[in-house]
């Protein structure tokens, strides 16, 4: 049983970047405006995120890697407002299949921080000859997860990764992305043992500021901004989908040899080749050959155009209307670009 559970949890968990990816969303949902991240080894050998957010109460945490734990569903209804991706509660689940999982957590109401470990699935002795109940320790309000040794018995998952300062690159990645999108949040992430950390964002930033600071002046210099607002868009006659977009793109001055796209729908890192093909489509006719843009867009669709079938942490999502939707993005950046060039 514990094999299967662990080659199912590799699915979910492909690599470190997708666990970390998982660490900062729940951080995010926790309410937190620090996030500061610590790497060995690519993430391999330690994986370690320090939150400033609301904590886990002390009673939730023997189940808090079992399947389906979440706190971010109250009701069944809730399942059609879903505006998480994260709300299947899998992720600290499969971790702790892969993984040797621990948890350092404090709500402000508890007087103390509490330490629990777990191991598929269930919580484990934070040191050997201790009995596996949380146990009391120092710590700041918020909460700290700590993955060591990912992937140590799934030897196939393991010799899929194949370098780790590939991997820790795609760790930076994430964590660039999630700043970018979240700019008020202060973001720290450096190897262990490193002083200098490899990314640091400041407190109370905004979009533009945090483009600058990590993706340079060069792409900073010659962004445009587009919002679209409380559209509405219709796939049948009773039932409109409201969206919105939020949009920084490059104008015809910028010329990158790859293109940089990031995009967010209701607030989760996804993938839409689809969209990506028709943005790359817009700029086709305004860039010479060979050149690419920098577009950050963040979508908000009314979560119940969104495929929920999709699984969570696969990253290409689809939602209703799409065609329609990407069209209007389109148009909206084309016509924002040409005005620019007159
Ligand atoms: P989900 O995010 O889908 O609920 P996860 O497995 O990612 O499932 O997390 C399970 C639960 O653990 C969350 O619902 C939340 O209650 C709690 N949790 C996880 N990480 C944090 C965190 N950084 N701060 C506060 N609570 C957390
Ligand atoms: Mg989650």
């Amino acid at each position: 049983e514990s094999l299967i559970n662990r080659i199912a949890a590799g699915e979910i968990i492909h690599r470190p970047a997708s666990a970390l990816k998982e660490l900062v969303e729940n951080c995010l949902d926790a309410g937190s405006t620090s996030i500061k991240v610590t790497v060995k080894d690519g993430g391999l050998k330690l994986l370690q995120i320090q939150d400033n957010g609301c904590g886990i109460r002390k009673a939730d945490l023997p189940i808090l890697a079992e399947r389906f734990t979440t706190s971010k569903l109250s009701s069944f209804s809730d399942l059609s407002r879903i505006s998480t991706y994260g709300f299947r509660g899998e992720a600290l689940a499969s971790i702790s299949h892969v993984s040797r999982l621990s948890v350092i957590t404090k709500t402000k109401r508890e007087a103390c921080a509490w330490k629990a470990s777990y191991s598929d699935g269930t919580l484990t002795p934070v040191k050997p000859g201790l009995t596996a109940d949380p146990k009391p320790c120092a710590g700041n309000d918020g909460t700290t997860i700590i993955i060591e040794d990912l992937f140590y018995n799934t030897p196939t998952r393991l010799s899929a990764v194949r370098s780790s300062s590939e991997e820790y690159s795609r760790i930076l990645d994430v964590i660039t992305k999630y700043a970018i999108h979240n700019p008020r949040v202060s973001f720290v992430c450096k190897k262990a043992g490193s002083a200098s950390p490899d990314v640091t964002t400041p407190l109370n930033s905004e979009v533009p500021q945090a483009i600058r600071l990590l993706y340079g002046h060069a792409v900073a210099k010659e962004l445009l901004h587009k919002t679209l607002e409380n559209e509405t868009s219709r796939h049948n006659k009773d039932d409109p989908v409201t969206w919105s977009a939020e949009s920084f793109f490059t104008n015809a001055n910028y010329q990158a040899k790859k293109m940089v796209f990031l995009l967010f729908i209701n607030h989760r890192l996804v993938e839409s080749p689809r969209l990506k093909r028709a943005l790359e489509g817009v700029y086709n006719g305004i860039l010479p050959k060979g050149a690419s843009p920098f577009i950050y867009l963040s979508l908000d669709i009314d979560p119940k155009a969104v495929d929920v079938n999709v699984h969570p942490t696969k990253r290409e999502v689809h939602f209703l209307n799409e065609e329609e939707i990407i069209t209007r993005i389109c148009d909206a950046i084309q016509s924002e670009l040409a005005a620019q060039s007159h």
